[in-house]
């Protein structure tokens, strides 16, 4: 590989998390905590000044950071807290959204696809390392895309190529394989007892 090559991590400025900060918080390229990259029942509020200007000040939530005691504690909110439905995505919610949109993208797309077709499928492919919220996992995507570019040659192998990448989050996160052989079955026609129709 190309030693000058900037990697997504480093453009981002995307570093491992600081000990201060509650397990399971991820820091954005900002250099501060970052929600939309953490799990909702792993995210903790810093707690200095009023519950309103500590979500908007800066500067309280760089002093919790820095403390490491500033944050909400961890007691405050079960392990298994569940994202109420009205509230904003946070990294699963955003992921399952994101996955079903890809993986419906690619069951309905044409078996013999036009060069605009491709070209345009190219495109949602590569915007999401760029605009994807969840910066680290955008950075992580962008690497894998470079290792194994899209195939956007057909229905079948677009299905097959986000299949892969989809694994690749699955194993890094410890989820089990999805068996690529049924990705039809579970983006496009149901399982055969009829129980989706
Ligand atoms: C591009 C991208 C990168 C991501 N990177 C990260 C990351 O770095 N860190 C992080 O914490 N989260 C990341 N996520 C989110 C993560 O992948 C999950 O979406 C999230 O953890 C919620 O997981 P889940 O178990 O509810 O199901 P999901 O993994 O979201 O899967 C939704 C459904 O898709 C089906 N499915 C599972 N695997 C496959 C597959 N291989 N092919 C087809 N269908 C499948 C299953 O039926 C499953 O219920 C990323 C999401 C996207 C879209």
């Amino acid at each position: 590989m190309d030693a000058s090559r900037v990697t997504k991590h480093e453009e981002l400025n995307i570093t491992t998390p600081k000990p201060s900060l509650p397990p399971g918080m991820v820091i954005g390229p900002d250099g501060k905590p970052c929600k939309i990259c953490t799990a909702f029942r792993n995210w903790r509020p810093p707690t200095s000044g009023t519950a309103s200007s500590s979500k908007k000040s800066t500067a309280g939530m760089m002093a919790a950071f820095a403390s490491g005691t500033g944050f909400r504690s961890p007691e405050s909110k079960p392990e298994n807290a569940v994202l109420p439905p009205h509230c904003p995505p946070d990294v699963e919610a955003l992921g399952r959204a994101t996955w079903s949109f890809l993986h419906a993208t690619a069951a309905y797309y044409p078996a013999r696809p036009t060069t605009h077709q491709r070209a345009n499928m190219l495109n949602l492919i590569h915007a999401l390392p760029v605009l994807y919220p969840c910066t680290h996992c955008a950075a992580d995507f962008d690497d894998k895309i470079k290792e194994h570019p899209p195939d956007v040659s057909s229905r079948e192998r677009l299905s097959k190529w986000f299949c892969e990448r989809h694994n690749e989050v699955n194993e890094k996160l410890g989820k089990e394989m999805f068996d690529c052989a049924k990705v039809d079955e579970r983006w496009k026609d149901g399982p055969p007892d009829g129980s989706c129709d």
